[in-house]
């Protein structure tokens, strides 16, 4: 049996290093998103009203509670 027949086992990673390191930084920020944001994204630009209006907690609000992490 000649070496050219035999089993080649050995994979190269296909997937760009890039593509993980996004996909890494998306998944983060949507938890930080759904699970602990009280305002602070949107102070950034909004200023302290962002606090008292919470649009991205308001908005994932019952996602956040369907996902186990707790608001209230
Ligand atoms: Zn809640």
């Amino acid at each position: 049996m000649s070496s050219q027949h035999g089993l080649r086992l050995i994979q190269k990673d296909q997937t760009p290093k890039l593509a993980i390191v996004v996909l890494a930084i998306v998944a983060i920020l949507s938890i930080y998103i759904v699970g602990y944001d009280q305002g602070q994204l949107f102070s950034l630009a909004q200023g302290n009203d962002a606090y008292q209006s919470m649009w991205l907690h308001e908005f994932t609000h019952d996602i956040r509670h369907a996902a186990g992490f707790p608001c209230h």
